[in-house]
């Protein structure tokens, strides 16, 4: 029965997600009013529940005819036993507090205070940092105990790696005030080690790193070349995890292209879990913009957050940064947060000769091709000869840019995706046979390669 109703899952869902948080899961039981299910662990049920409740019982219904209530367990038993005692993380007890938690971690000449303002409550997930999330929620709830040991982060800059591991830092902190949480970047490590090294330190170096319950520690790209780093770093490495405890590295590359990094090293990574994250989509920019503005009062209109999402593609450090100029622009001189100074913003910080290519682009350029103004494309109107233009500037978004088909929609008025796909499919079909059409669209292709 689960296999079939996983089978209705897969068509309703994106294949990653599907294989993120379905694959992995077995039916444990089923009588007339439940279904048991036994899930990697807890965070499973809460994501579960908040995303795919509908999605679930729907494909239940389908494959038994009537419904069942979702039970949850977690299998944790099928994991070794780990030497890190579920007594030895005390739950929060009120008296308690982090900041004399810290005091103490503080007088280590190492320490490196993890940042309070990274937690998970303040990351947006989408689909590119999901499985990242879900796995970082995972450990920080039970770190040490997952099969996520060591859990590593990969992905370009500005994602959110540090972001997210210090969220798993301050969560666990918040949730087992006396775990020992080690935030370093690689770097620092790095200099840590060579000052032990000069001063003879090397055994408090050593037994400082070894005395932590989970280790974050950041950027191990910068390892690359450091062979008497590397060499610490693996005993640290081993030692921790042979007592259970847990450790969590980002890396701006995937760990088999750390080429310089030690062989075994790397092995050592592939016992755990790694995941990457991915640049945001349009809507997971426009929900970091909104969430951001949230979060330090800002009101800007709605139309000037699109144009940021739209047209600051590469990271949300690019979005931060134009948030921030904007808020100077409107405390310090008075100015509104208009289209125009978006507009300003994201010139200084991505120029046009580096911009990608923005569907807005590709809209203005179609409209001037068919004569047109890019209004008319975004309007309501049926009229054939802005039809057929608004349809080769979605072919052409679809073509040449990354966005999803709900987004194209959205920049054309916001059309559904239906109204997209069929657009896209009728130029696809008239390229087949209309040599004048196929000539055209080619040229405009190349024009739009120059624009960027
Ligand atoms: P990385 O370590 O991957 O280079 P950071 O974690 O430093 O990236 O992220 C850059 C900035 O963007 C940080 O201020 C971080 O809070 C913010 N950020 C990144 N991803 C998200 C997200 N999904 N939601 C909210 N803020 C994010
Ligand atoms: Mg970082």
């Amino acid at each position: 029965v689960w296999k079939h109703i996983q089978q209705i899952l897969r068509e309703y869902i994106n294949i990653r997600s599907y294989n993120t948080w379905f694959a992995p899961i077995e039916a444990i039981d089923m009588d007339d009013q439940h279904l048991v299910l036994g899930v990697p662990n807890r965070f499973f049920c809460e994501w579960i529940d908040n995303h795919y409740a509908k999605v679930l019982n729907n494909a239940i219904v389908q494959v038994l005819g009537e419904h069942r209530k979702i039970k949850y367990q977690i299998k944790n038993d099928s994991l070794p036993e780990s030497p890190y005692h579920p007594t030895d993380l005390q739950p929060a007890a009120p008296q308690l507090n982090k900041i004399s938690f810290s005091n103490t971690v503080n007088n280590s000449p190492f320490y490196t205070r993890i940042n309070e303002r990274y937690t998970f409550d303040n990351f947006v997930v989408g689909d590119g940092n999901n499985f990242a999330y879900a796995a970082a929620r995972a450990v920080a709830d039970s770190p040490g105990r997952t099969n996520y040991n060591p859990l590593i982060v990969y992905g370009g800059t500005g994602l959110g790696k540090t972001h997210l591991i210090q969220a798993i830092g301050n969560y666990a902190l918040s949730k087992y005030p006396m775990t020992k949480v080690y935030y370093t970047s690689s770097e620092t490590f790095t200099s840590h080690f060579i000052n032990a090294i000069q001063q003879n330190k090397i055994s408090e170096f050593s037994a400082y790193y070894r005395s932590c319950d989970i280790l974050l520690l950041d950027d191990i790209h910068f390892f690359r070349n450091k062979g008497k780093t590397q060499e610490e770093f693996f005993h640290t490495f081993n030692d921790l995890h042979q007592n259970g405890k847990q450790i969590v590295l980002t890396s701006d590359r995937p760990i088999n292209e750390l080429m310089d990094l030690e062989e075994r090293l790397i092995s050592r990574f592939k016992w755990g879990l790694i995941v990457d994250v991915q640049p945001p989509d349009f809507e997971t920019r426009l929900a970091i913009l909104r969430k951001k503005c949230d979060e330090s009062d800002l009101d800007i209109p709605g139309d000037v957050l699109e144009y940021l999402a739209a047209n600051l593609v590469e990271n949300v450090r690019e979005l931060e940064g134009a948030l921030t100029k904007i808020m100077a622009q409107v405390t310090f001189t008075a100015a509104e947060p208009t289209l125009e100074l978006a507009r300003q913003i994201v010139n200084e910080i991505a120029p046009p000769d580096k911009k990608m290519l923005t569907i807005e682009t590709i809209v203005e350029y179609t409209a001037k091709v068919f004569n047109l103004s890019s209004d008319h494309l975004r309007a309501k109107t049926r009229k054939k000869d802005v039809v057929r233009a608004r349809q080769v500037a979605m072919y052409l978004a679809k073509q040449m840019t990354n966005h999803s088909l709900i987004t194209i929609g959205l920049h054309f008025g916001g059309r559904d995706h239906s109204t997209v796909i069929h657009g896209i499919n009728t130029i696809e079909e008239l390229l087949r046979r209309d040599a004048n059409l196929r000539n055209q669209i080619e040229s405009m292709k190349k024009h739009l390669t120059y624009q960027k």
